[in-house]
């Protein structure tokens, strides 16, 4: 049985651009190894946005390194980048981005969303790439809700989605570098589980909103992570109430992480040649997807 390690959680939100109000569960700069393959993880919302003629969100920057993961619960993202990636995701779709040797996008809210407003709430997620895949060539996926297969748990305790990787036979579309999984869990009040997982790997629980208590020792509420020790290969989830969980599972990468800003290599030369191609344009550019509509 695996036990809970620690657990995180953060009080002070900030803006990513004018459209992401989030706070930073986690990232490498603190815990990189208790988290690897993950780097980063930000949780926008919940909130809501009121009607709005102009598009928020985040203009043009650049990423090499790794991927980036976004499972929109509310509202809707609309993403384009300089690799020909792109498209419009809402409650439910997750887009996962291979930044790899690099690219420049844009997120912003989506038209609809941005003209009638509503509720907003979102995760994004780092994913590390090995060193031998840092360079390789980007990739968009965008996986529809429909896509992902959904598990029904035992005894009516409630339902696991899959995503990433797999979940008793289930398979989910996302293809993935290293072994990921990630599962989308909504627990019913009262329900106890037990989820069973690979040892060795990174095993962390995010609860989104709910009471859970987990390893049968660790009590989360909403916007709460355990992070768990990678022996053992199951532990528990016991709902006070309701509960909407992300579940973070894969094999640690063993490699040195060396990021600065947007970009997350393996060496401090890396991250300057980084910039230096970024500034010479080798990331591609893109039309605003605000302007291009006009
Ligand atoms: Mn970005």
């Amino acid at each position: 049985m695996k036990k809970v390690l620690f657990t995180q959680k953060s009080d002070f939100p900030h803006w990513v651009g004018d459209g992401f109000p989030v706070r930073t569960i986690f990232s490498y700069n603190d815990i990189a190894r208790e988290i690897s393959p993950f780097l980063l993880m930000d949780y926008a919302g919940p909130t809501v946005f009121p009607p709005s003629e102009h598009r928020k969100g985040v203009g043009s920057h650049p990423h090499r390194g790794f991927e980036t993961v976004t499972l929109v619960y509310d509202g809707q993202v609309e993403h384009r980048d300089s690799a020909g990636g792109g498209g419009v995701i809402q409650a439910g779709d997750v887009q996962w981005m291979t930044a790899a040797s690099g690219l420049v996008h844009e997120e912003k809210h989506g038209k609809e969303f941005a003209k009638k407003g509503g509720g907003f709430e979102m995760v994004q997620l780092w994913v590390n790439l090995p060193k031998k895949d840092k360079m390789s060539k980007p990739r968009y996926q965008a996986l529809k809700y429909e896509q992902t297969p959904t598990v029904q748990l035992p005894k009516q305790a409630g339902t696991l989605r899959v995503i990433a990787g797999e979940y008793q036979k289930a398979l989910g579309p996302a293809k993935t570098f290293t072994t990921i999984n990630m599962w989308d869990v909504r627990l019913n009040k009262d329900a106890q589980v037990k989820l069973d997982v690979p040892s060795g790997h990174t095993t962390l629980v995010f609860v989104l909103s709910g009471e859970v208590k987990v390893a049968d020792s660790h009590t989360l509420n909403d916007a709460e992570m355990a992070i768990l020790e990678k022996e053992g290969n199951t532990f528990s989830l016991t709902a006070n109430t309701d509960a909407k969980i992300l579940f973070l599972g894969g094999e640690p990468i063993n490699e040195p992480v060396f990021g600065y800003g947007p970009f997350v290599m393996n060496t401090q030369a890396e991250i300057m040649q980084a910039f230096k191609d970024f500034e010479d344009g080798k990331m591609g550019v893109i039309d605003s997807i605000e302007g291009s509509e006009k």
